[in-house]
């Protein structure tokens, strides 16, 4: 499905819950999170309806998110379920890893077979202060689950804080040269409320680079890109197991390539991570709408879809997006 920038729109991530197990500085704020009720978010079989339908749009790619995915309840039965439309070429998921240890196996099962975990630290104090209470080695167990179920790849996504977890930007390269990880680096993005410091917690990703470029050999990939690397800059190292990705939101925007829609766990259909433009599906879901009706809702938020965000990082009004991350889904 193309938009109005010529784009083929054809992934959606999908935030199934507004919840979360941790509460990361950046991407929530410690209070003042109101959660939703049950009847405020969509139900499995909702959900499982728009896929069905964007399927038929031509979106083959779908992203599981949250809050954090893995603390609804049923989720391996819902992935079951998503796994059996067809036409669905791609599911994936990004999780925190922390109850990990306990679904990998299930996911795996229900058909899920490519993972992205959120690690932003491999200190035990620094996870425990950035996830505000997260208990690293549960991370470390669900990798070790991940690996042990059979997903491949696993990607570990790492957002960088200037100050704070930059200095750990080598231990992160040496995970990829020891393990069969795809580490990326995440550019900070400022969302919503959360006061993260924002632009002085900023790094570009060109900087870590550099830095990592002084330790390793890193081997462009960009020649043979593939598909599941999204807008990641991906290297491999020399005789490493792994991979090193970089992703530039906002030092280097993508949106040239953007092929996304994102479903919010409350039914909105939102247009651009970085912009508020949203359709409800919610409304029209529930008043059990034709499918013409709930095509043309998609329609329109992929018409909705924007150029570019406009969001630069010598930025200081930063309240460009009124969701917090965690309810969008990242
Ligand atoms: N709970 C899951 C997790 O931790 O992966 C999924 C949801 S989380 C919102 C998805 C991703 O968004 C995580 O990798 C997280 O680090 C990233 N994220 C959250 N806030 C961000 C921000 N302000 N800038 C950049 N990435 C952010």
């Amino acid at each position: 499905m193309r938009d109005a920038y010529n784009r083929d729109i054809n992934y959606l991530r999908i935030s199934i819950t507004d919840r979360c197990n941790l509460r990361c500085l950046y991407c929530r704020p410690m209070e003042g999170v109101s959660l939703k009720g049950h009847d405020d978010i969509l139900r499995y079989e909702e959900i499982l309806r728009v896929v069905s339908r964007v399927v038929t749009m031509g979106f083959v790619k779908v992203r599981l998110t949250g809050g954090e995915p893995l603390v609804r309840r049923g989720f391996v039965e819902f992935a079951a379920d998503l796994k059996k439309i067809k036409g669905l070429e791609d599911i994936s998921l990004t999780t925190n890893g922390i109850l990990l240890a306990k679904y990998a196996e299930g996911i795996f099962n229900a058909g899920i077979t490519r993972i992205n975990i959120s690690l932003d630290s491999l200190d035990r104090d620094k996870y425990a202060q950035i996830t505000r209470g997260g208990n690293l080695d549960d991370v470390f167990r669900g990798i070790a689950a991940a690996e042990k179920a059979g997903f491949s790849p696993i990607k570990i996504n790492t957002v960088i804080v200037r100050g704070f977890n930059d200095n750990e930007a080598l231990d992160f390269a040496k995970l990829a040269l020891t393990r069969p990880f795809q580490v990326r680096f995440i550019e900070i993005m400022p969302v919503s409320e959360v006061d993260t410091g924002y632009p002085a917690d900023f790094l570009p990703n060109r900087h870590l680079q550099e830095i990592i470029g002084r330790h390793f050999r890193l081997i462009p990939l960009a020649a043979r890109k593939r598909k599941s690397d999204g807008p990641a800059r991906v290297f491999t190292l020399p005789d490493g197991l792994g991979e090193i990705g970089f992703i530039d939101p906002v030092s280097d925007h993508f949106c040239a390539t953007c092929n996304r829609l994102r479903l919010m766990a409350d039914g909105k259909l939102r247009a651009c991570l970085l912009k508020d433009e949203e359709v409800d599906l919610k409304a029209a879901l529930r008043r059990n709408c034709n499918d013409g009706e709930l095509d043309e809702l998609i329609r329109r938020a992929v018409r909705l879809k924007p150029e570019k965000h406009d969001l630069d990082c010598t930025d200081k009004h930063l309240k460009k997006c009124h969701r917090d991350m965690s309810d969008i889904g990242g």
